[in-house]
């Protein structure tokens, strides 16, 4: 696969060519943070920012989308059948993803695209997708990426990785999709690998946060389930759901039907195990009543179902985003040391 050279003088101008070929998402400045949106001609991607603070899996699972219409008019011959809303699958780019987020694709695509069970909205927003990743140069100290088998510069998940090389951009294509990407901007002029290398090794150096999850996968499940730390762990929790939404490998959504007059919309919802509705049934049981459950069950299905499961790590990229943003500091890097190193008394 190509690696290209682009001048920082002429990616506005293929930028612009983008647009005839993809609609574009990318890193745009809200108040004093960064998130994605599409950007529509002549605006660019913002690249100053270290990382977003909603991971870009909006882009492929909105946090509301519309799934199904129908109406309860018996007068119209297609009463009380339910319609898939349309949708527009033209092919798209995401520019600016940073490497954490193109991974956490890859760990997300093993639930919405499997053999068994294909989640359809999600596997047409996918492949209908251009990822374009972003090198880290910069890290924020809560990173710990490198422990998650990620890193500042992988490659993982992305069609394109761009590094910024001050003047100029080194985009790698990393499959057909990233080549016809490159293609398509008119960036054609032939650059150097070579010096990612040790923009690479600088980069993994700056983060110094890590975790160890090497022994996850021998625990059995119910000693790190009955393990005594858990009400310690969730004490300060106040099921604000905050770590989920901002999760890019949170996945779990809630159906809801709106109606208005005879004319009804199904929507799918993002949703959260932190909050007590989630698990509340119908007759009023609710299996996971407390929020030591709660947050027992966030930390054990992304260190320890999804680890068993899949036999592919953790269910997290290290991207920090939960650690930054939990409002009582729970900390999902110590909750990991902890459970791999429990040892279970007697
Ligand atoms: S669990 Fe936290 S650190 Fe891990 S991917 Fe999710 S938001 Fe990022
Ligand atoms: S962000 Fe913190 S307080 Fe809010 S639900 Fe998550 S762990 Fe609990």
């Amino acid at each position: 696969m190509k690696t290209i050279k682009i001048d920082k003088q002429e990616w506005a101008d293929g930028f612009d060519k983008l647009h005839e070929s993809y609609r574009i998402m990318g890193p745009a400045k809200e108040g004093d943070c960064h998130n994605f949106k599409s950007l529509g001609k002549g605006e660019l991607p913002d690249f100053d920012f270290q990382n977003t603070k909603l991971s870009p899996k909006s882009t492929v699972f909105p946090q509301s989308e519309l799934i199904i219409e129908f109406t309860t008019d018996e007068s119209k011959d297609d009463h009380h059948i339910m319609k898939e809303a349309a949708k527009d699958y033209s092919p798209r780019a995401v520019v600016g993803m940073r490497p954490c987020d193109g991974k956490s694709l890859l760990l997300v695509k093993q639930n919405f695209d499997t053999p068994d069970y294909k989640d359809p909205y999600w596997v047409r927003a996918y492949e209908a997708t251009t990822f374009v990743g972003l090198a880290c140069d910069d890290p924020c100290a809560t990173c710990f990426c490198t422990t998650t088998g990620c890193g500042p510069y992988s490659e993982a998940g992305f069609d394109v990785l761009m590094s910024d090389m001050g003047d100029s951009f080194t985009a790698k294509a990393l499959t057909e999709k990233g080549e016809k990407f490159l293609a398509a901007g008119g960036f054609a002029a032939e650059g150097d690998a070579a010096p990612l290398a040790e923009k690479k090794a600088a980069a993994e150096a700056k983060i110094v946060s890590k975790v160890e999850t090497d022994k996850l996968a021998d625990k059995t499940i119910l000693d790190l389930y009955n393990a005594p730390f858990w009400d310690d762990a969730s004490f300060a929790c106040i099921n604000c759901g905050t770590c989920t939404f901002a999760c890019p490998t949170c996945w779990c959504f809630d159906i809801q039907d709106e109606l208005k007059g005879t004319e009804g919309k199904r929507f799918r919802n993002w949703d959260s195990c932190m909050s007590p509705l989630f698990t509340l049934h119908t007759t009023g049981h609710n299996p996971r009543g407390t929020k030591t459950q709660r947050v027992r069950q966030r930390f054990m299905h992304k260190l320890k179902y999804f680890v068993d499961k899949y036999d592919s790590g953790v269910m997290c990229v290290g991207c920090g985003r939960c650690v930054r943003q939990c409002p009582v500091n729970i900390d999902i890097r110590s909750i990991c040391d902890e459970m791999n190193s429990y040892v279970p008394a007697g």
